[in-house]
């Protein structure tokens, strides 16, 4: 296993597309981590650059302390899994797996041996005299994650590989690539636009927008402290409750106030993140997670400062868990960043969105993850409880979660 480094690592396309620009990151050796981000924020490139499949315009990629930009791929003992896979259809599963390792001319036992090694650590065993078309797509993906396995390379390089899989094989497969990963312990860094599987996969995450890398963390750091605005609303589902609040002080204590209602500022939260003192008069983005708002006669602690009375717009009956939506009737975040990480799929409709928002002008909507033993009707008024330790705060202007004083 080896140590990948990309150094300010650059793309700019032959059309003038920047799609990535000054990327730093250390991958550990045996590390997994994953790019995510919207629809072309360059997330691709930055793996193909990595592979050696495209050129880079300037920084570097360390494998092992070794700049590698200018080796071609075939040296780079990097082992490739793609969204589309291509399996050869006339070829067996077995045949599939080993058939790279035969064009380097390795010794026919030595293929039988890696191929049978690999197929049992994916559950391929009785399957390996199957062609493609006979085999389920969840075989297929793991004879496709097979040919990489075999080559017994120092990294595994992912772009997407689930993407072509149904939904209730994708939560399957990505367990068990994970699973593979941490058993073979082989350096692996994937990419893709689904922020859960990136979450339940990566030791770290770099999330990326617009060729520039965010924030990378553990995927529980990235959760509870997002570095700014884009990852606080992209991480997470459903997504991160924003709303522009004001901050002001009363009876000594800050509060924050949005529409009609307040939230008392826990001084666990002041003490955490000494800079909001700076806020004072001020409006900010206040950001609460879901499941960071129950029903309130569910809650023992009713202070008047946590209290949030709406009324429910939709109720959702999840098995587990209640989703109830209302709305608040303040203004709602809808700067560029924030409206890209909802709309994954198609960034550049950010700007629409916006518009649209602002035209509607009917506050923020909200979600809360409600105990499923919750009595929430729609049509009807709600109290709620915030657990006011766990306020997210960012400023306006930069994006950037309001930390330091
Ligand atoms: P997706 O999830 O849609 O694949 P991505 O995050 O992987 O997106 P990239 O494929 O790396 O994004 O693309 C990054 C940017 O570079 C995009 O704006 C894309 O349109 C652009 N791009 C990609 N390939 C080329 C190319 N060959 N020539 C010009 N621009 C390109």
């Amino acid at each position: 296993m080896a140590e990948i480094v990309l150094e300010r690592l650059t793309k700019v396309y032959p059309d003038g597309t920047k799609a990535v620009s000054d990327l730093d990151l250390e991958v550990g050796a045996g590390e997994f981590v994953v790019f995510v981000g919207p629809s072309g924020c360059g997330k691709t490139t930055a793996l193909r650059m990595v592979a050696g499949l495209e050129t880079i315009t300037s920084g570097d990629v360390r494998i092992d302390g070794q700049v590698v930009n200018d080796l071609p791929p075939k040296n780079r003992d990097i082992a490739m899994v793609f969204q589309n896979y291509a399996l050869y259809p006339h070829m067996t599963a077995s045949r599939n797996m080993g058939f790279a390792l035969k064009m380097q001319g390795v010794p026919k036992g030595e293929i039988d041996r890696r191929v049978r090694d690999a197929a049992r650590i994916l559950g391929l065993t009785d399957s390996l005299q199957k062609k493609p078309r006979t085999l389920s797509g969840g075989q297929r993906q793991r004879v496709a994650m097979g040919r990489a396995i075999v080559r017994n390379p120092q990294a595994f390089l992912m772009d997407e590989p689930l993407s072509n899989l149904d939904a209730k094989l994708r939560v399957e497969m990505r367990a068990e690539i994970a699973r593979i990963q941490r058993d073979l312990g082989v350096t692996t860094v994937y990419v893709t636009h689904d922020q859960i599987e990136a979450m339940t996969m990566g030791d770290r995450v770099a999330v990326m927008r617009n060729g520039f890398l965010q924030q990378v963390d553990t995927p529980q750091l990235l959760y509870e402290t997002p570095r700014n605005l884009f990852v606080a609303e992209f991480i997470g589902s459903p997504a991160m409750n924003l709303v522009v609040a004001e901050l002001a002080r009363e009876d000594g204590a800050l509060w924050a106030r949005f529409g009609e209602h307040r939230l008392r500022l826990a001084k666990a939260t002041l003490e955490r993140n000494p800079g909001l003192e700076r806020f004072e008069g001020r409006s900010l983005a206040l950001g609460i997670r879901p499941e960071d708002i129950e029903d309130a006669s569910l809650v023992s602690d009713g202070a008047s400062g946590r209290r949030l009375s709406v009324v429910c717009d939709i109720r959702e009956d999840m098995g587990s868990e209640v989703y109830v939506h209302f709305n608040i009737a303040a203004p709602p975040v809808a700067t560029k960043e924030v409206l890209e990480a909802q709309i994954v799929d198609a960034p550049e409709d950010a700007e629409a969105k916006i518009a649209a928002e602002q035209a509607r002008g009917s506050g923020a909507p909200f979600v809360a993850r409600l105990d499923r033993t919750t009595s929430a009707k729609e049509r009807e008024k709600l109290e709620l409880a915030v657990d006011v330790e766990r306020l997210h705060f960012f400023d306006m202007a930069t994006g950037l979660a309001v930390r330091a004083a």
